[in-house]
């Protein structure tokens, strides 16, 4: 079985800057051990996995013309499509040339840097820039490898591989595909020619976009996914995954009853997804929690990895942690005794201060009176039954 424990290993956190000591895989969760963001969040070069990655995703489907074999060691691999564009400019102008991360694979390079210019400034994939950042983030996010590739899960029995297989084959048959642009002109001419009919027909007529319902221009890229079938088309900038709203990574799309998902939101739709390992959910037995769904061996402590099942544990930052880290490492004071307060104890919050709910925590600084159900004034961390007791402690 390999995590691939090496790769990114050492790389800065963005996030976390100096607080995390580089990149180190988590055992089983799909995280850095040290910081705890994900390797999106951390500073790693990731393209020739990634291409791995895509490459393996469309082997053995139709779309196999987009991967190429390398000689080296026989795994497919993703051509990705990244080109320079010099762009005709006057005469005066120094000649610039633009290099894309990637670019739609269309002969017209106009077209291709066309569809570019239709995307939101950030998100367009030029090198070196934010958009080709949020290209890489996205490849990572939408296109999880271990949604495709057994090997890349924590300790699968063999029939959940087998199970996941079955699930992976379903989807290379029936919902995934690479989108196509072209001009709404040529699609309709293309159309007319297959159905027999007279070249030209139907062009003219305005279509519009199939997610933000307004006309295509005339001229401009189209996107059209095969899936869905030619009559349906997308502005560049409107072909996104119905649940995350992101545009969909080297136009990569999964198509399921007349709604176009990205990878992660497809598998989200077909299975539970554990929220300890990120890993979609094949065995029967899985246990529901937090309104998250968890392998049985997964729902652990986020910092001890103790197993949680039947255990008290308490939710920080959405992530579930074990009685004791808590008390360790979130645990309010008690104002009075200066002890943790305990997740099931009861408590009174005021202001960034905390008691125990009882008569030896709660209770006037001035007479000791317990506070419960009394009115009461708080300052900074002290406690009063009146005005009167107040005057006694702070002068
Ligand atoms: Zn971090
Ligand atoms: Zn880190
Ligand atoms: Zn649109
Ligand atoms: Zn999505
Ligand atoms: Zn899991
Ligand atoms: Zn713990
Ligand atoms: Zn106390
Ligand atoms: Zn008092």
């Amino acid at each position: 079985m390999t995590l691939g424990h090496e790769f990114g290993a050492g790389a800065a956190c963005l996030k976390c800057k100096d607080k995390c000591e580089g990149f180190e895989l988590h055992f089983w969760r799909k995280i850095c051990r040290n910081c705890k963001c994900g390797l999106t969040e951390h500073n790693v070069q990731m393209n020739s996995e990634e291409n791995k990655k895509v490459g393996k995703l469309f082997e053995d489907t139709k779309y196999t013309g987009l991967i190429a074999k390398l000689k080296k060691d026989g795994l497919p691999s993703y051509k990705g499509n990244m080109v320079t564009i010099t762009l005709p400019i006057p005469k005066d102008v120094p000649m610039t040339s633009v290099t894309y991360e990637w670019a739609p694979p269309v002969a017209n390079k106009y077209l291709a840097v066309r569809y570019i210019q239709l995307l939101p400034a950030e998100k367009r994939p030029v090198a070196g820039t934010e958009g080709a950042a949020y290209r890489r983030q996205q490849m990572a996010c939408q296109l999880p490898e271990h949604d495709q590739d057994p090997s890349k899960c924590h300790e699968l029995t063999p029939a959940e591989v087998k199970l996941m297989q079955q699930f992976v084959r379903k989807y290379k048959d029936e919902a995934l595909g690479v989108a196509d642009v072209m001009l709404p002109e040529e699609m309709a001419l293309i159309q007319a020619q297959g159905q027999g009919g007279a070249g030209g027909a139907g062009v003219g007529a305005t279509v519009s976009c199939r997610q933000c319902q307004q006309p295509m221009g005339r001229g401009e890229p189209a996107v059209y996914a095969e899936r869905a079938g030619y009559d349906k088309l997308w502005h560049p900038a409107c072909f996104v995954c119905c649940t995350c709203n992101e545009l969909l990574v080297d136009m990569i799309y999964f198509w399921k009853k007349g709604k176009l998902y990205c990878g992660r939101h497809y598998g989200d739709s077909e299975k539970p997804r554990c929220g300890g390992c990120d890993e979609l959910i094949f065995s029967n037995e899985y246990t529901q929690a937090e309104g998250q769904n968890w392998h049985l061996k997964h729902f652990c402590c986020f910092d001890c990895d103790c197993i949680l099942a039947g255990e008290t544990y308490v939710m920080e930052n959405d992530k579930p942690v074990c009685k004791p880290c808590y008390m360790k490492n979130y645990a309010a004071k008690c104002a009075s005794c200066q002890k943790e307060v305990e997740p099931e104890a009861q408590r009174v919050s005021y202001g960034d201060h905390h008691w125990h709910a009882e008569p030896e925590c709660f209770k006037c600084s001035g007479c000791s009176k317990c506070l419960t159900g009394q009115r009461f004034m708080a300052v900074k961390a002290f406690l009063f039954c009146s005005v009167e007791c107040k005057k006694k402690i702070i002068t």
